[in-house]
């Protein structure tokens, strides 16, 4: 599956990624930036996480609205076709 990272310290909480991918990305409510949906995380990191195939679009949309680009998707993922 496609990986996702997110640059916190940087985001600006324009609310971009949680307003276009809100099934992926949500708001953290202690400091108000992006964060990745428990389900789709890898481990306890709340910045990396893994794109299921039905929401690789929005993701990668919400990562191209990103004013600061700070949301980077590795969309290669294990396949090589
Ligand atoms: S779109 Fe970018 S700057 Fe805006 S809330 Fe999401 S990660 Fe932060």
């Amino acid at each position: 599956m496609p990986k996702v990272t997110i640059d916190r310290e940087s985001c600006i909480s324009c609310a971009s990624c949680w307003t276009e991918c809100p099934s992926f990305f949500f708001e953290n409510p202690d400091d108000s930036f992006s964060m990745i949906k428990e389900e789709f995380r890898n481990g306890k990191d709340i910045n990396t996480g893994e794109v299921p195939e039905d929401l690789v679009d929005c993701v990668q949309q919400a990562a191209d609205l990103c004013p600061v680009q700070i949301i980077h998707v590795d969309v290669k993922g294990p396949q090589n076709t």
